[in-house]
């Protein structure tokens, strides 16, 4: 279902300058139209965020384009994401290859996300938790990426990122945020590399908004 469509978004991702080629093949394989309510399905493969309950959203695909190129996700890599909402991003990782671990604050969310997790076959680890003090347990992470925005850069994040690892992250205010992309260089040495603007919906959280 839908090929023609995931096809015409695909190139036109391709158009707005996503390059990585296996990003757009794993975006040209998972059907967008199973992680958002049958309501908006056929809006699926339109380049724009769509509610999917709770006040949340699922990314825009350009967004997810990016923020995945900018992850540079290798086969085999253990990526953690914050922010699981519908799935998407968990399933574009896990389609690249990546051992995914993610997750949602939302109890609701976690469910419906578990449950098209297994449906669809997604060998994929998820928790219901506050994502701003990430997973220890499975730690150091290849890529950890954070998909609501945030007023600063959670330190335990930082922490339970491996060396050479890379942690993208939207910081800025509630409305809009630039998206940071840090590459941990050592134990407390990182380079910082920005993309601005995007709006994203906002990180609640112990080292979030609403934290201290
Ligand atoms: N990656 C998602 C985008 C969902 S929007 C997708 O592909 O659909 C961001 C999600 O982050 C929301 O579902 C929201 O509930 C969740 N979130 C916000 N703060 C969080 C936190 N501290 N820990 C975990 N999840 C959080």
């Amino acid at each position: 279902m839908f090929e023609q469509e995931r096809l015409e978004l695909v190139n036109n991702l391709r158009k707005k300058g996503i390059t990585d080629e296996r990003v757009l093949e794993a975006m040209l394989k998972v059907e967008r139209h199973r992680f958002v309510p049958e309501i908006v399905q056929h809006h699926a493969y339109k380049d724009i965020a769509l509610p999917i309950g709770y006040g949340q959203t699922i990314s825009q695909p350009y967004t997810v384009a990016i923020m995945t190129q900018s992850l540079k996700v290798q086969p085999g890599d253990k990526v953690l994401e914050i922010g699981t909402g519908s799935g998407y991003q968990a399933a574009i990782l896990y389609e690249l290859g990546a051992k995914v671990f993610t997750i949602e604050r939302n109890m609701e969310l976690y469910n419906k996300a578990l449950k098209l997790f297994d449906e669809l076959n997604l060998k994929i680890a998820a928790r219901c938790g506050d994502g701003t003090i990430g997973w220890e347990e499975f730690s150091p992470y290849d890529g950890i990426i954070v998909t609501a925005g945030s007023p600063s850069i959670p330190r335990p994040l930082k922490k339970q990122l491996a060396i050479g690892g890379r942690l993208v992250i939207p910081v800025g205010d509630r409305k809009t945020q630039v998206l940071k992309i840090l590459t941990k260089i050592s134990e407390d040495e990182f380079k910082v590399d920005e993309i601005p603007y995007f709006a994203f919906v906002p990180l609640v959280g112990k080292e979030g908004w609403n934290g201290k």
